[in-house]
This record gives structure tokens, C-alpha cells and sequence, in this order.
């Protein structure tokens, strides 16, 4: 569900034609719908108000501070990563005990910055991690609210790329070795128990594997109560899909997720974290971009556009799958070709689609990318000395400009040439 649609024959996002911020912000860049962001916010969230809950929105999936502060205003948490996402969450307005730090290689200074804002809970995923963290906290004269990432032996059936809970995985400790470190983090003066963490991976079309990790864990909570832990938090983690493909089997929906949440964990007397990033901004926003050139070689149609690998990686980096489409309608009757859709990056991965059957384009049309809120601008570089990709927010009949385009004056100036380089 989103809002970017076509109104007397030319897209619109919400209340705003397209074509029109193409001309004030010039391709390519991201448009993102507020109430779209909206709607998947407070539908997932309302899923679980029946539940003691909070949302941790995961920065990483869209951390533009003008999505975050939305989503702060909306009453969503922050599950960040660095400590570039705590300053991101803080700048947004997000307030610290809504914050959860998760992250496999975190570092003493980002510890420190964390333990100095008061975050909610350090998600902790390696021994050494934990020791660490207890350092520091003793060093401060805290103590760190930590849930253990529990890597829960899981094949979370999604793309390698970003499956996180099997054994071979970098994340989270061995689900049969928790009670033992269980133990040795509870005698560590600068810990303090708190929960437990789990999150098996991103784009799940199907809620089983999580229903098995989610069972596992809470098997696990009993056990460390058993122990004489306190655990009172329950984190989930993210990792619910969304439809990328038009053919895509419906991924599973909020309130499903919610009952069978419930249905594994929702007896224990915990608060349920919950990390959604690609349910709340994937459908969210788009990529457009302009055609610049129509070449015909052979059999092959090329369609080379301005917006390239550097803007969205998604498909060159984990083959994924994006829904490409005409600014302008097209009638409903045009043929279909066979198109090669493809960026000007001198790679030939930088392609966003091979011989997709589409209505023909033209040099100097607009065509949007579908499904690019997520993992989009957040992953984007300046490969090829392509300025970063510009975001714009639009709400209703407004549009705003979120992050703008850097000019060649200010990425050069980033640069130094050493005296001793002739
Ligand atoms: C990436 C990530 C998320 C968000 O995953 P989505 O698939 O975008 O929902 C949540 N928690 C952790 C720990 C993550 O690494």
C-alpha cells in the first residue's frame, strides 16, 4: 500500500505531480510519502497495542532525521546501529529511552556516547562485546541495560545477503551457550540484565522461521528465569517483508504477526521490542530518475538513465527486484518490448532490470523506481563522482526537499593533496 499513483495521467506522490518536482529538485533523486510512512507506522503499531510494546524503528533502513522525526512525532522508538544513527535518533527528537543499540561491532567510543545518552538497551552479540561494554561502563561508573542477541539456528529462508540467524551467520550468540553467558554476564559489575534479543533476518515472506526463533526464545526466557536472571524485555527484531514484485506471494501482514507473537511470547510478562525498517519505509518512497538515452542494439533495448548502482544498490548488489514505471501514463492498450533498464556507471552490474517487459520510453521521460524507500538513499555513494542523491518528503500538496544535492565545489573540498605529492 502507498500513495504514488496516477492522476489525469501523470504520477503523483500523494497530492504532488512527479514531473513537477523533477523540474525544482532535477534527477535523479528519492520522494518519499508521508502518509505512506504514516500508515505502515501506526498500522504495524496498532497491531500491537494490545501488547506491553515499543517500536524501535530501525534507522538503517531510511535515517534521513526528516523520516525519523516523523516517525519520532508518530511515538516510534530507534533501533540504530553506529553512533552516527544515535546522533541521527537525538537530532530527530527521539528520546534516549526509546533507543536500542544494536550492531555487531560496536566501539568503545560509540559504547561510551551510548551509556552518555541513556539508551534503553545495548543488543549485545559476541562475549568479547559484553566485556568490552562492561569495561567501559565500570570506566564510567554506570551500568549497561543489555539484552543478548540469541542467534536461534534459524534459516530465515530469504536472500543470503541478508539472512542473519543460522549458525554459520556473524550474528548473535549461540542459542545453546546463552545460560553460560547468561551467567558470566550477570557477575560482571557493569552489566545489568535486562532481556533477550533475536533478529533472524530481512524480507521474510513467511512467518514461520520466526515463529520457530521466536519460540526458541521464549523457551529460553524460562530457563534464565530459572537461573535467577531478570529478563523483562523481550526484543524481536524486524525483518517482515514487503511486495517488491506484483507477483509476490502477499507478504505476512501486521496484525498476523502480532497474533502469532503473542502466541509464542506474549505470556511471559515481557515488553515486546519491536525493529521494523523495511515494512515502514520500503513502499514509502521511490527513485526517479530521467531517461537519457534509448539504444537499440541488436535484439536488446537499452534504456541508459541518469540515476545509476551508486543511487540504489539493491539491484546490483542482491539481484533484487524492483517494479520500474513511466512518470506519465502510459495508455492502456501500449505494446510491451523487452527493456534493459541500466544507470551510466561504467559496471555492468549498474543495471536495475534485464529484458523487463515494459511500455517504451523515450530520452527525457521520467520513470520512477518503485519500493526504493528502504535500504535506497541510506546505501547510496558517489561512485563515479556522482553527487549524493538528493531526498524529498512530500506531504499532501507540499514537498519538501529532506537532503539536498551536493554540489562539485563541496565534494572535491573533502579532498587534501599532501605537500609532498608534486
Ligand atoms: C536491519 C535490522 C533491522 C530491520 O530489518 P528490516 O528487515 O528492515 O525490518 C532490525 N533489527 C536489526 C538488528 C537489524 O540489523
Amino acid at each position: 500500500m502507498h500513495h504514488f499513483n496516477y492522476v489525469d495521467g501523470q504520477m503523483q506522490a500523494e497530492d504532488v505531480s512527479i514531473a513537477e518536482i523533477a523540474e525544482a529538485v532535477q534527477t535523479p533523486f528519492y520522494c518519499y510519502s508521508s502518509a505512506t510512512l504514516t500508515r505502515h507506522y501506526q498500522v504495524f503499531s496498532g497491531a500491537f497495542d494490545a501488547m506491553d510494546s515499543l517500536v524501535c524503528y530501525s534507522v538503517k533502513a531510511n535515517s534521513n532525521i526528516a523520516v525519523l522525526r516523523m516517525l519520532a512525532n508518530l511515538g516510534s522508538g530507534a533501533d540504530i546501529v553506529s553512533e552516527g544513527e544515535l546522533r541521527r535518533a537525538q537530532k530527530a527528537g527521539i528520546p534516549a529511552d526509546r533507543i536500542v543499540f544494536s550492531g555487531v561491532g560496536k566501539q568503545e567510543s560509540e559504547m561510551r556516547a551510548a551509556l552518555s545518552a541513556g539508551v534503553l538497551q545495548f543488543n549485545v552479540a559476541s562475549e568479547p562485546e559484553l566485556s568490552l561494554l562492561n569495561d567501559v561502563a565500570v570506566e564510567m561508573g554506570l551500568c549497561a541495560p543489555v539484552a543478548l542477541r540469541i542467534n536461534p539456528d534459524v534459516d530465515a529462508g530469504t536472500h543470503e545477503k541478508i539472512s542473519t540467524g543460522k549458525s554459520e551467520n556473524k550474528f548473535g550468540l549461540p542459542w545453546t551457550e546463552a545460560r553460560a553467558i547468561y551467567g558470566r554476564a550477570a557477575d560482571m559489575a557493569g552489566i545489568q540484565i535486562v532481556g533477550v534479543d533475536v533478529h533472524i533476518g530481512s524480507q521474510l515472506s513467511d512467518l514461520t522461521p520466526l515463529e520457530i526463533a521466536f519460540t526458541r526464545l521464549g523457551e529460553l526466557v524460562i530457563l534464565l528465569r530459572e537461573d535467577g536472571h531478570i529478563i523483562d524485555r523481550i526484543d524481536l527484531g524486524g525483518g517482515l517483508g514487503i511486495p517488491y514484485h506484483p507477483d509476490d506471494p502477499e507478504p505476512p501482514r501486521p496484525d498476523e504477526y502480532a497474533t502469532m507473537v503473542q502466541r509464542t511470547v506474549g505470556d511471559l510478562g515481557c515488553q515486546i521490542i519491536l525493529e521494523p525498517g523495511r515494512l515502514i519505509a520500503g513502499n514509502a518512497g521511490i527513485l526517479v530518475t530521467r531517461v537519457i538515452y534509448v539504444k537499440e542494439a541488436g535484439e536488446r533495448i537499452f534504456v541508459i538513465l541518469d540515476g545509476a548502482m551508486n543511487d540504489l544498490v539493491r539491484p546490483s548488489l542482491y539481484g533484487a527486484y524492483h517494479q520500474i514505471q513511466p512518470v506519465k501514463e502510459p495508455p492502456t492498450d501500449a505494446d510491451k518490448v523487452s527493456i534493459d533498464f541500466v544507470g551510466p556507471v561504467c559496471e555492468s552490474g549498474d543495471t536495475f532490470a534485464t529484458q523487463r517487459l515494459s511500455t517504451r520510453v523515450e530520452a527525457g521521460d521520467l520513470v520512477a523506481i518503485m519500493s526504493a524507500g528502504a535500504y535506497g538513499a541510506v546505501m547510496a555513494s558517489s561512485y563515479n563522482t556522482r553527487p549524493l542523491t538528493p531526498e524529498v518528503l512530500v506531504n499532501e500538496d507540499k514537498f519538501a526537499i529532506i537532503r539536498r544535492r551536493p554540489d562539485y565545489d563541496e565534494i572535491l573540498a573533502q579532498e587534501h593533496i599532501p605537500n609532498w605529492v608534486e
